[in-house]
C-alpha cells in the first residue's frame, strides 16, 4: 500500500482536532476549547460508536453478508452505514415519517434500505418504528440489531476512543468536559475514562428544555417532557446507556440559544457544526459564568452545519419559529410573569407537615406550591394530594409533605416562548419558572388564558 494512505475510510475516525474558541467566549475567565468530532468521516462522533458496535456484533456472531438493523434516523444510521459499506454488510433503518429527505436520501445514498414508520403512534404499538425495528431484527437472519439506546458498546466506543484521545490531548490541564446528552454514550463514557484518571475533572452535562433529564437530575423527579427543535439531545425516556451519576453539573439551554450560538460558531469562529454543539457552548458558558474560576473546558461537538442549512440556517424557519431578534411573537414566560401581580413564588419547606401547607394554601388562595429544600426544588403538592391522603386515612394532618410530592409538572425559564408554553400547559397542569436552581415563578392555565386575553383587547386592560 502506498505510503501515507489508509487501508479504508474507518481508519480516518477520530483523532479530531481540538479548537480553542476567542471570540464567542469573550470576558469569560476560562477558555473553551472543542472537540470537533463533527470533522469525521460520517459526520459525526457516532462514527466511533458505530465501528465499536459493529466490532462487538462481529465477536458476537455477526457473519459477513448480514443484516444491520436500527431505528435511527440520524448520525447512528450514517455511521453504520458507512461502515457497512466497506465492510459489505446490508442496512435497513427504520425511522419516523417526520424526518428530512436529506437525512432518508443520504442513508440511501450508502446502499442502506429505509423503512418509513407513522410518527403519531405510541412506542408500543406494532407500527412504530421501534416496533417495526425489533421486528425486522427478529425475522432477518444474520442480523445485528444496534439499538444503541441500550448496548452498551455505544458508550464503550467513546471510554475506549474519545476518552483516551482527550486524555492524549490534553492530559491533566483539562479540567472540565462538556457535552449534550441523547444516548448519553459520550457523557457516560467520557466521562468513565476521564474521572479514572483525573477523578476531580469535572462533567458537565447539556438538556434542552423540554427534556427529562435536567429535572430528574436535580430533584429525582420524572417531570413532563414536551418538544423542542434542537436535534439530537434530550430524552423522553431514560436509556441504559447513559450513566446520570456521572455528571457534576448540568446545564438548560432552550432552542432559540442553542441556534443562535450555532450560528455564531459558525460565523465567529468558522467552525461549520450543527444545533447540539450550539446547545453545548451555550451550556458551557453557563457553567463557565456560574464558575467564575480559570479553567480549561472542553466542549464535544458532535456534528456539522450541513444537515441544518434548511433549518438553523435559514432566516425564514428561524423567523417562523420565533428565533431570530426581530420577531414579534407573543413573548416570553418573563412578559407573562411580569403582568402578574409581583412578590415572591409561595413555597413550602419539605420539613413541613400536611396541616402547615394547607394553611399555606389556604393563606394564599392557591391549589398547588412547589415544594424546596433550601432553596432547591423536590416536586410539587397539589390540593387533591392532600384530599387523597386525608379521605383514604393513609396519613394525618402530621405526616410530613415531603411523602406527596409529586411530578405533575413542567420546568421552563424567564426567556421559554409563550407559544411553546401552550403546548406545556395542554400536557401538565403548572409549569414552574426555574432560573439558577430555584423557582421564581408559577404559570398555570388561567395565567396563560388571562395573558392572552389582556393581549387580545389591550383596551380592556
Ligand atoms: N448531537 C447529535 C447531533 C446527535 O445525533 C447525538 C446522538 N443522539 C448527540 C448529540 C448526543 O450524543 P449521545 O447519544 O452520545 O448522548
Amino acid at each position: 500500500m502506498m505510503r501515507g494512505a489508509l487501508s479504508d475510510i474507518t481508519k480516518a475516525v477520530g483523532h479530531t482536532p481540538i479548537v480553542r474558541l476567542n471570540r464567542v467566549t469573550e470576558g469569560l475567565e476560562s477558555d473553551i476549547y472543542v472537540k470537533c468530532e463533527y470533522l469525521n468521516p460520517g459526520g459525526s462522533h457516532k462514527d466511533r460508536v458505530g465501528l465499536n458496535m459493529i466490532k462487538d456484533a462481529e465477536a458476537a456472531g455477526l457473519k459477513p453478508g448480514g443484516t444491520i438493523v436500527e431505528a435511527t434516523s440520524g448520525n447512528t444510521g450514517a455511521a453504520l452505514a458507512m461502515i457497512a459499506a466497506i465492510k459489505g454488510y446490508k442496512c435497513v433503518f427504520v425511522m419516523p415519517d417526520k424526518m428530512s429527505q436529506e437525512k432518508i436520501s443520504s442513508l440511501r445514498a450508502f446502499g442502506a434500505r429505509v423503512v418509513m414508520c407513522p410518527t403519531a403512534v405510541e412506542p408500543d404499538d406494532p407500527r412504530s418504528y421501534y416496533q417495526v425495528a425489533k421486528r425486522i431484527a427478529e425475522e432477518t437472519a444474520n442480523c445485528f440489531y444496534a439499538n444503541q439506546y441500550h448496548n452498551p458498546s455505544n458508550p464503550n466506543a467513546h471510554y475506549l476512543s474519545t476518552g483516551p484521545e482527550i486524555w492524549e490531548q490534553c492530559g491533566h490541564e483539562l479540567d472540565v468536559f462538556c457535552t449534550g446528552m441523547g444516548t448519553g454514550g459520550t457523557i457516560s463514557g467520557i466521562g468513565k475514562f476521564l474521572k479514572q484518571k483525573k477523578p476531580d475533572m469535572k462533567m458537565v452535562g447539556v438538556d434542552p428544555v423540554g427534556s427529562l433529564y435536567y429535572d430528574f437530575v436535580k430533584t429525582q423527579r420524572i417531570t413532563k417532557a414536551f418538544s423542542y427543535k434542537v436535534e439530537g439531545i434530550g430524552e423522553d425516556f431514560f436509556p441504559s446507556t447513559m450513566n446520570l451519576n456521572i455528571i457534576d453539573e448540568i446545564f438548560r439551554v432552550d432552542d432559540k440559544e442553542c441556534f443562535l450560538m450555532t450560528r455564531d460558531l459558525v460565523r465567529l469562529e468558522g467552525l461549520f457544526v450543527g444545533g447540539s454543539g450550539g446547545a453545548a457552548v451555550a451550556g458551557a458558558i453557563k457553567y463557565a459564568k456560574q464558575s467564575g474560576r480559570k479553567e480549561n473546558i472542553l466542549v464535544l461537538m458532535p456534528d456539522g452545519a450541513s444537515k441544518y442549512i434548511s433549518k438553523i440556517f435559514n432566516d425564514e424557519w428561524m423567523r417562523e419559529n420565533g428565533f431570530l431578534e426581530d420577531e414579534k411573537g407573543l413573548g416570553t414566560v418573563r412578559d407573562l410573569l411580569a403582568g402578574k401581580p409581583a412578590g415572591p413564588v409561595v413555597s413550602v419547606d419539605a420539613k413541613e407537615s400536611v396541616r402547615d401547607v394547607i394553611d399555606t394554601l389556604k393563606k394564599h388562595g392557591i391549589s398547588q406550591v412547589p415544594v424546596l429544600e433550601g432553596n432547591k426544588l423536590r416536586g410539587m403538592v397539589q390540593e387533591v394530594d392532600l384530599l387523597r391522603l386525608l379521605v383514604k386515612g393513609s396519613g394525618t394532618l402530621d405526616s410530613p409533605i415531603l411523602d406527596l410530592i409529586e411530578s405533575d409538572y413542567a420546568t421552563v425559564t424567564m426567556s421559554t416562548k409563550v407559544e411553546l408554553l401552550k403546548s406545556v400547559l395542554s400536557d401538565t397542569k403548572i409549569a414552574l419558572v426555574m432560573e439558577r436552581d430555584g423557582v421564581v415563578g408559577v404559570v398555570t392555565k388561567i395565567d396563560l388564558i388571562d395573558f392572552l386575553a389582556r393581549k387580545a383587547t389591550p383596551a380592556a386592560v
